[in-house]
């Protein structure tokens, strides 16, 4: 039976899989022992992937045929590739034409393959000279991104999943990990049984799985989290238990930043956290490791995910929480440093090449001049648009404006993953041209697509990802597409080609003397599975990393399918990728020292009050992924946890003359649910918790104008954070009533 190598397409844990299969048909997953994120562990999303490609969920659910709507509402007619793209390339060129580059907009997703993010990056940055594309890692790890820049200097998380066994102190904040990154908790399970003394401080507004094993939880009331990490840094400077050395040596910025947190006395940032003063003590003290003088210096390793990421002040949260780290030292050393944990397969690959309305490929920045002109050169341009392009909230409120003319949708779903569904709806209805490319038609979005394109999935894919801890693993496809479906990067470069001979006039002089600004070879043309077209964009990426903070000049795929995933930088002449960043003290600035960020600390967006009392979070299930367009279609991943409901601490059930299990209405400012409510002491008392999956097949409720809007993100708040323009998905204020 044949076996092929490949990775998980779902957490960014990054699982090495091992995939069977026979003839056309994938019939078994196994964890790949050899995979240094999970050593043959796979979590139970991971071990089902295989049910996921049955033939039963292949007729179901796929895509196997272009398909387009003469008018919106219609039922979708097939149609063949040629004519598919031939009327997405004429839309196209007549909105670019008639109205101007920006016109158009390209909402991609951290689902996405590094090589199928490159050629969409470049389709809209080169080819159509817009900074319109972004992406749903928007909502995902744009506030890490922007956190990391600000103080480290660069996009780079500096520690490996290897460190979670070194750590004395693992400080967890804002992530469920237990459930979200399920074989990575079991890494820090292993790493506690080893060393019992291994010290675990959770911080979240919920009691989650993650947090019942912890030696100390603060459940902090959402938003906080700015306040907290003040506190626990005003208590070290007052206790002496900084590191002023290494502030000295490798850092600026600390003089504002201790004016910053002068007021937050661990008594004035507990009250606003809503937990004990000395529980707060007690986690600074830890995290400081101040309980160790005169042995070698312990640990201290930070977690965290959208906690902090998915918040209107999320780059202040991750920016406030390095700050710890610098001013304790806790980094560049084996077993600390701050360690986000990437919520999708390839957000990482994304933000490597690029891949956001902000970006330009290796770690590139749009405001910089010398970058662009960087990235012209490497794509043998003229230049690349200079004006900043719209991020995804933005995206769709132009277009519910109607300032777009083409919405193209890659592997994502904002018809229920965007916050403030009605609006997500009129700009979906109001865009003229909407393309939706998808592996499965069951996605909400589907539904509005004017034309639809079936691409390749998992089992199907060739290309690379890269996981949490930079590690880029090779993604190999068992079987062949099925039906008519084509590999997402391939849809992009077949589209660029009948774009270049639309508008000859706009690319005059711009391809000096080629072809083609894509000239990667087809899988048809090339005869193969995709590899050698991927192989190149590959390489081509490769090379704009030359001498970034991210150099993998001496990573190709003969290497990868020899010696296995690799961690980047992997520069020209080095023989492995670095395990760990900035164990010399030097950063990725201007003089090669850290920032501190005097953040100050803002409340969430839209606080509760009298007529909305509670506060809403939202998160992940163990068993699915998202929209559940690939989990949703397995019957046994609905066993864990059946239908939606909202958790609602038993006082406020009491206080509301509420009974466990009735339905009740949750209203925010953009709309209602209806669903069960919950008794739960995981929640504190006026706070509630829903969970991200369910969408309008299950969960559906209408938005203040009256439209449907499905599950949780009908409620949920657009206010974005001013640095990484991630939304507040994690907090709206709510009321909740009888039904
Ligand atoms: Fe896949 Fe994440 Fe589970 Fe690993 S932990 S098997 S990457 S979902």
């Amino acid at each position: 039976m044949p076996e092929t190598k490949s990775t998980c397409p779902y957490c960014g844990v990054g699982c090495g899989v091992i995939i069977e299969s026979e003839g056309a048909q994938i019939t078994g997953v196994r964890g790949d022992p050899d995979h240094p994120a999970n050593f043959g562990r796979l979590c139970t999303k991971g071990s089902t992937l295989h049910l996921t490609a049955s033939p039963a969920v292949q007729r179901s659910a796929r895509l196997l045929q272009p398909q387009w709507r003469r008018k919106r509402g219609a039922a979708p007619q097939p149609l063949g590739w040629d004519a598919a793209l031939a009327l997405a390339a004429d839309r196209f060129a007549d909105a670019i034409r008639a109205h101007g580059p920006d016109s158009v907009g390209l909402y991609l997703s951290g689902q996405l393959l590094t090589e199928d993010y490159y050629v969409f990056n470049k389709l809209a940055k080169g080819l159509i000279g817009t900074n319109n594309v972004d992406t749903n890692s928007r909502l995902c790890m744009s506030s890490a991104v922007a956190g990391y820049k600000r103080t480290l200097g660069a996009d780079a998380p500096p520690c490996s999943y290897e460190d979670l066994a070194e750590a004395d102190t693992v400080f967890i904040a804002g992530s469920n990990m237990a459930w979200a990154h399920p074989v990575l908790f079991r890494r820090l399970e292993d790493a506690k049984r080893a060393r019992p003394e291994q010290r675990w401080i959770v911080v979240d507004t919920r009691r989650t799985e993650t947090a019942e094993g912890a030696d100390l939880f603060l459940q902090i009331q959402p938003g906080t989290d700015v306040a907290l990490f003040h506190g626990m840094l005003h208590l070290m400077f007052w206790e002496g238990l900084t590191d002023a050395a290494y502030i000295a040596a490798h850092t600026r910025g600390f003089e504002a930043l201790r004016d910053a947190v002068r007021p937050w006395t661990p008594k004035e940032a507990a009250r606003v956290c809503g937990i004990a003063e000395a529980d707060l003590i007690q986690a600074a003290r830890w995290f400081a490791q101040a309980d160790r003088p005169g042995e070698a210096p312990g640990a201290t390793l930070s977690m965290y995910c959208q906690g902090l990421n998915q918040s209107a002040a999320g780059t202040d949260k991750n920016a406030a929480l390095i700050n710890l780290h610098l001013a304790t030292g806790q980094i560049g050393r084996p077993g600390a440093g701050p360690f986000s944990l990437t919520g999708q397969p390839n957000a990482m690959g994304g933000r490597e090449v690029g891949g956001l309305a902000n970006l330009l490929g290796a770690h590139r920045d749009l405001a910089n001049p010398a970058h662009r002109a960087e990235v012209a050169a490497l794509w043998g341009l003229p230049s690349v648009p200079e004006r900043p392009g719209l991020s995804a909230v933005e995206m769709f409120q132009a277009a519910a404006d109607g300032a777009l003319q083409a919405l193209w949708i890659v592997c994502t779903n904002p018809a229920q993953s965007l916050p403030d569904q009605a609006t997500v709806r009129r700009a979906l209805e109001r865009c003229p041209f909407v393309i939706v490319q998808e592996a499965f038609g069951s996605t909400a979005t589907v539904a509005y697509a004017d034309l639809l394109l079936p691409a390749t999935t998992w089992g199907e894919k060739v290309g690379t990802v890269t996981n949490s801890e930079r590690r880029i693993s090779r993604v190999r496809a068992a079987v062949p597409p099925p039906g008519e479906a084509r590999h997402d990067w391939a849809i992009g470069v077949d589209f660029a080609h009948r774009l270049e001979q639309r508008l000859p006039d706009r690319l005059n002089g711009r391809l000096n003397g080629r072809t083609t600004l894509f000239p990667y070879a087809l899988p048809e043309q090339a005869g193969d599975d995709g590899r050698s077209g991927a192989e190149q964009i590959w390489n081509e990426h490769r090379e704009s990393t030359r001498g970034r903070d991210l150099d993998i000049t001496g990573l190709s795929w003969a290497l990868l399918d020899e010696m296995g995933p690799q961690q980047w930088p992997l520069p020209e002449g080095e023989a492995q990728g670095r395990v760990r960043l900035y164990e010399d003290g030097r950063f990725p600035t201007d003089d090669g020292r850290a920032r501190f960020s005097a953040a100050e600390f803002r409340p969430v967006a839209e606080p509760r009050d009298a007529r909305f009392p509670f506060a809403l979070t939202s998160g992940r299930l163990r068993d699915q992924w998202h929209g559940m367009s690939r989990t949703g279609t397995l019957g046994r991943l609905f066993g864990h946890v059946s239908e939606p409901v909202v958790e609602v601490h038993p006082q406020d059930l009491a206080r509301r003359g509420l009974k466990d299990g009735e339905l009740v209405r949750v209203t925010s400012r953009r709309g209602s649910l209806v669903l069960p409510v919950q008794a739960s002491d995981r929640v504190a008392p006026t706070l509630a918790h829903i969970a991200m999956h369910w969408g309008s097949e299950v969960l559906t409720g209408l938005g203040t104008d009256g439209t449907p809007i499905p599950g949780v993100n009908g409620l949920t708040n657009p206010a974005f954070c001013p640095g990484s323009k991630q939304p507040e998905l994690k907090h709206a204020a709510v009321s909740i009533e009888p039904a």
